[in-house]
């Protein structure tokens, strides 16, 4: 706990952390259940950590940006594309509190049963892990107060746009360059009505599927 209260003042000296719910969400997530054995102990440290499947754990300060930016309110509906081991779904879980849902998708099978069981194990009973190409959202439980993807795609995808509700905000990696993409912030403001920030450089794996990268 020592080195989590650490690491969550740095974020917060940083700037990071801004909120009092993202800093008691991110005190209260154990970060070390959400990585590999052989990583367990670099889980206060605050970098991106390498997963098998070329795919990676986001840097801590990352999901601090996405989960101030997002403004997440208790007993929203939440879509994350690309879970991962799930650790960036359950800080999410932890400020939306047993009311909210996070819906999160993970075209790796054996990541999606992964973070399964790391959300299991952690008592985060208000997230549902699918499997499949998040790139066409899931339509199943829209229309979503908030959307994020952790994976970067050329443009936002369509069907995300779609699924988000008048009055939502959607966040995104978006460039063409694999070393260099901007993290766009959409905030739909009526029907066909979309407001879009950019909110500076950021590095994300690819999204590949349908409406994003094309499977090499
Ligand atoms: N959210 C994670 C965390 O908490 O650390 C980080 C996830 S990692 C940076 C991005 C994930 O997106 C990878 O696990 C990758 O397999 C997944 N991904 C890529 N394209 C996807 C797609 N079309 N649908 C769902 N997941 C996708």
């Amino acid at each position: 706990m020592n080195k989590r209260r650490e690491l969550v003042n740095t974020l917060r000296d940083m700037g990071y952390i801004k909120t009092e719910k993202v800093k008691k969400a991110m005190l209260n997530v154990p970060r070390e259940e959400f990585m590999t054995p052989e990583t367990r102990d670099l889980a206060y440290l605050d970098r991106p950590i390498p997963l098998k499947h070329g795919q990676t754990i986001s840097a801590p300060h990352m999901v601090a940006m996405i989960c101030e930016q997002l403004t997440l309110k208790p007993g929203m509906n939440v879509l994350e594309i690309g879970t991962g081991f799930g650790y960036n779904a359950a800080v999410v879980a932890e400020i939306l509190g047993p009311e909210g849902h996070v819906y999160t998708i993970e075209r790796i099978e054996a990541l999606k049963k992964r973070a399964e069981q790391n959300l299991s194990k952690t008592g985060y009973t208000n997230v549902a892990v699918i499997h499949g190409d998040g790139t066409g959202g899931y339509p199943e439980k829209a229309p979503y107060d908030r959307i994020y993807a952790t994976a970067s795609a050329p443009k936002i995808p369509d069907p995300l746009m779609d699924q988000l509700k008048v009055g939502g905000r959607l966040l995104a990696p978006i460039g063409e360059d694999p070393n260099y993409q901007e993290l766009i912030c959409i905030l739909r403001r009526g029907k066909t009505e979309y407001q879009t920030f950019n909110l500076g450089g950021v590095v994300f794996v690819p999204m590949i599927g349908e409406h994003g990268w094309p499977e090499e």
